[in-house]
């Protein structure tokens, strides 16, 4: 009866599962152990689905990746000290693609705090410079609060990562249910959720400003990153896009939003666009180094930028002719009502349009050329060219790509096509080599729909190859495409007069063993390997695995001296 139902006990693990719940979370990535391990199980009771991995890096990123593809924050949790040591990459990758995340993570016993307790560690601290939001519950009753303030705060206003800390004694306090219930509900009447996120701040009176510098400028462009991606502002930006004639650029995380292959992508004439446009739209991108800052020589000293960013702290920071603060999706309704009122359009025969698709007809019949040819043993544009048109031929819903690695994310970048949005997950903002197995994961979990495909270089694949078995316990449809060329850039490139010293004869700091067994990795699991090195073999692995949607590993053996040398960023090495 509810007399005793009102009565009885639960724990803290137990209320933290419930406070998840009420939330409305549904997935969470991580590592058990001291003191969470109950905690996992009460959530996967509770109905949440836990996807345990190896390594809390992973599974940090898997947590980052499914916050950005979903627009909910993605949950790592992860033991007290190295646990939570292991799971900052994840949070810092979180922080720094604005990304909403919050890293659960057990800690120490609070009475013991200073003794040198098992895992003791200030974890508070130690997440500080990576978290928009630090919370502890010190007491069970805090639980929910604190539960309900770090998952608002990872999604409201420019999204983010949040640090929540659980230390063992709170895990393992008591109280009734009827009081957890009521707690609860007084931090879900407080949550700030349905109210902040899409917040618009722009005036009208900046949209019209907008729309003025638009329909004055003589080569405009529009761009747009993973934040546009993340408000999910395809319909707005297609309609922006085909209404005015526009052009348009993305960034790498943008393509899909519209099409590579739309009429007016500028993607193959990048250079040109950008350094030759008056005005330019940017939307959900920052102005830093993926997009020069914004500076000459790669942009035109005169260009005028209007930024749409929902962080005001951003636009402030690159000071722009005109910026407008906001979620993507709604800044461009208004921006799309305005045009509406008195209409523009560029015109088929525009010479800047005809400026941009000359260029790009010519770079990408040149690349084509390239691309044609069957060059064995592999470089890196034919097998590139066979994964694409696989990958094409998949159709809808299109597979999420997952790309990293110096030469397989550049040269992939260029020739991979991207027909739908938040299709592609890379190594992103920090450039993070190792996200791609928690990425896929985070795909397969996030986007059941898809096939998940990851082009990724033998380093990439590396730092986390172990979680393959990931793949097969969970049995995800994601295909590993492995570009193996023997290391880091790929074979040995010093001159001989630097391979000196009492250490000469170790191999050098960019190699790893040739020819790896990569495929074998997760056969030992139970997964599909194949080892390809020419066309037929990469076609006849793909369309295998592609059909099956099991978890597979297509070792490619790459020429070790087809790549450059940190791919196309050599003047930084
Ligand atoms: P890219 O790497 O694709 O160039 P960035 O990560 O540099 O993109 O920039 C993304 C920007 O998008 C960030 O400045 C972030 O504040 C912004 N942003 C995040 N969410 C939204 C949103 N809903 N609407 C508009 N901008 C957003």
């Amino acid at each position: 009866n509810s007399q005793t139902t009102s009565q009885t006990l639960i724990d803290g693990n137990t209320l933290a599962a419930k406070s998840l719940v009420a939330y409305g979370i549904t997935h969470m990535f991580g590592v058990v152990g001291i003191p969470v391990t109950s905690f996992a199980n009460r959530a996967v009771a509770a109905g949440i689905r836990f996807i345990a991995f190896h390594n809390e890096q992973s599974a940090g990123y898997a947590a980052s990746a499914y916050g950005y593809l979903t627009g909910r924050p993605g949950i790592l949790l992860t033991v007290s000290g190295p646990g939570c040591v292991h799971g900052l990459a994840g949070l810092s990758n979180a922080m720094i693609n604005t990304w909403p995340m919050v890293l659960i993570s057990g800690s120490c016993d609070q009475n013991d705090i200073g003794r040198g307790d098992f895992q003791e560690l200030n974890q508070i601290e130690a997440a500080k410079p990576f978290s928009k939001h630090l919370g502890k519950a010190k007491d069970i009753k805090e639980i929910p609060k604190c539960f309900f303030e770090a998952l608002d705060s990872a999604v409201l206003g420019r999204p983010g990562g949040c640090y929540l800390d659980l230390p063992t004694d709170v895990l393992h306090q008591t109280i009734s249910e009827s009081e957890a219930d009521s707690l609860i509900k007084s931090a879900a009447d407080v949550s700030e959720i349905e109210k902040g996120a899409k917040k618009i701040t722009t005036a009208s009176l900046e949209v019209e400003r907008a729309v003025d510098l638009l329909r004055n400028a003589e080569r405009p462009l529009i761009v747009f990153g993973k934040g546009a991606a993340y408000a999910r502002a395809e319909n707005e930006l297609k309609r922006l896009v085909e209404s005015t004639g526009i052009p348009f650029l993305p960034t790498p995380m943008g393509k899909g939003l519209l099409p590579d292959t739309h009429e007016l992508a500028a993607s193959a004439a990048r250079s040109l666009a950008i350094g030759k446009c008056d005005v330019a739209l940017v939307v959900g991108a920052r102005l830093n180094w993926l997009l020069h800052f914004g500076e000459p020589p790669k942009w035109s000293k005169d260009v005028k930028f209007i930024l749409v960013d929902v962080s005001e702290e951003e636009i402030e920071l690159r000071k722009p002719n005109l910026g407008l603060v906001g979620d993507a999706k709604k800044v461009l309704e208004l921006v799309n009502k305005e045009i509406k009122e008195d209409p523009f359009c560029l015109g088929k025969n525009h010479p800047w349009l005809e400026a941009i698709s000359k260029k790009a007809r010519d770079n990408v019949s040149r690349m084509e050329a390239q691309l044609a040819k069957d060059v064995v043993p592999f470089n890196f544009l034919t097998p590139m060219r066979i994964i694409r048109n696989a990958i094409l031929e998949v159709g809808s819903p299109a597979p999420v790509l997952v790309s990293e690695g110096a030469n397989t994310m550049d040269v992939g970048r260029a020739v991979l096509v991207q027909t739908e949005p938040r299709t592609r997950l890379d190594a992103g903002t920090w450039g993070t080599m190792g996200v791609g197995l928690g990425y896929c994961i985070a795909a397969a979990v996030a986007e059941p729909h898809r096939l998940v495909v990851a082009v990724e270089g033998d380093s990439g694949f590396g730092f986390s190859a172990m979680e393959v078995e990931t793949l097969v316990r969970y049995q995800l449809p994601v295909v590993v495409i492995v570009f193996n060329n023997g290391g880091v850039y790929g074979g040995d490139r010093r001159n001989p007069e630097e391979i000196i010293g009492p250490f000469k004869e170790d191999p050098a700091p960019t190699s790893f063993v040739p020819g790896a067994a990569y495929h074998v990795l997760i056969e030992a699991f139970g997964g599909k390997g194949y080892l390809v090195g020419t066309p037929d073999e990469l076609k006849s692995a793909l369309s295998e695995s592609f059909t099956a949607r099991k978890p597979a590993v297509i070792n490619v053996t790459i020429d070790p001296y087809a790549g450059a040398e940190s791919g196309r960023m050599q003047h930084k090495n």
